[in-house]
């Protein structure tokens, strides 16, 4: 329309139609909520030394009435753009911390914090009334963040992870090694867990050097008292190779994939604590 007197402009039909979907999906997801559809499923993680489940990782799934199951790489980013992560986030935190309740004492459930969410005044208090309501102790709670939190590090941000900290909740770098400075993240937070992002594991069998990088952060690990977690871990090999490096947990379609809470049982059942 700027394009000064003269020239026409036409909506690119392709585009329009992206648009709408875009529209509708937003509208869609303003309902979902209300409509209960959204739904967490758990993936466990498994400590290397005793061979025992530690805690599941909280992944939700969009049972959309006409698409399925949606992923959220399908529309956490779109929930962030228009701030309806803040509601959607804390839903997932209450149900988790509910969902938890009802496992083994010495297990902890962890739960994606995305940017917007984060920077919200509310993420704290929301966490503080979520253990008390579900009566979750903090110490089984872990809130994963990425380099995304971080990347505008101000006194805010710190004093968020400092008061999670006090709380006894605990907080994890996820997807390391994806970012442009993960190394100096760690130097700004000492955050519980490194959790190796599975493009790592994949390289391990393909590139030469696969070995070595995971071996360096779990070294890093070590050194500075962090657990480390390697995701993605899909064949048995890739666990061996991980677990002579020096990882001290996996997580991965190996041990389970993600499943809706009634499916749990079935898989703790197989990882009996030692
Ligand atoms: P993430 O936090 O890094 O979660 C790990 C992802 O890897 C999950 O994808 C999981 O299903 C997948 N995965 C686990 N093991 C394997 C494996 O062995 N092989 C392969 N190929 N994939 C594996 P998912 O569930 O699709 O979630 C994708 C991302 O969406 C998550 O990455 C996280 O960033 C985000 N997300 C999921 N749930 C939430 C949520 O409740 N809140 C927010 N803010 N983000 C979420
Ligand atoms: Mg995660
Ligand atoms: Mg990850
Ligand atoms: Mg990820």
């Amino acid at each position: 329309k700027l394009d000064g007197r003269g020239t026409y402009r036409f909506f690119e039909p392709e585009m329009d139609a992206r648009m709408q979907a875009r529209r509708k999906l937003e509208l869609d997801m303003r309902q979902a909520l209300a409509r209960r559809e959204f739904q967490l499923h758990y993936q466990p993680q498994l400590q290397l030394q005793s061979g025992t489940l530690i805690g599941c990782e909280a992944l939700i799934r969009w049972r959309h009435p006409d698409r399925g199951l949606v992923s959220p790489l399908d529309f956490i980013p779109l929930a962030e753009e228009i701030g309806l992560i803040v509601p959607i986030g804390e839903w997932v935190i209450r149900q988790a911390c509910r969902d938890a309740m009802a496992w083994p004492s010495h297990m902890s459930v962890a739960v994606n914090v995305s940017p917007a969410q984060f920077k919200s005044d509310r993420l704290v208090e929301t966490i503080i009334s979520a253990l008390a309501s579900s009566g979750l102790p903090a110490q089984r709670l872990e809130v994963e963040i990425t380099e995304g939190v971080l990347l505008q590090e101000n006194a805010k941000t710190l004093q968020t992870l400092h008061r999670l900290r006090e709380l006894g909740v605990r907080v994890s770098m996820d997807d390391f090694g994806t970012g442009y400075s993960s190394l100096s993240y760690l130097r700004s937070f000492p955050f519980d867990k490194i959790k190796i992002d599975r493009s790592f594991v994949k390289d391990l069998a393909t590139k030469p050097d696969g070995e070595a990088i995971i071996r360096a952060i779990a070294g890093l690990g070590k050194s500075l008292g962090m657990t480390t977690v390697a995701e993605g871990v899909e064949t048995s090999e890739q666990m061996q190779r991980i677990r002579l490096e020096g990882c001290t947990d996996v997580q991965g379609y190996l041990i389970s994939r993600p499943v809706p809470p009634a499916e749990l049982a079935e898989v703790f059942a197989l990882y009996p604590p030692a």
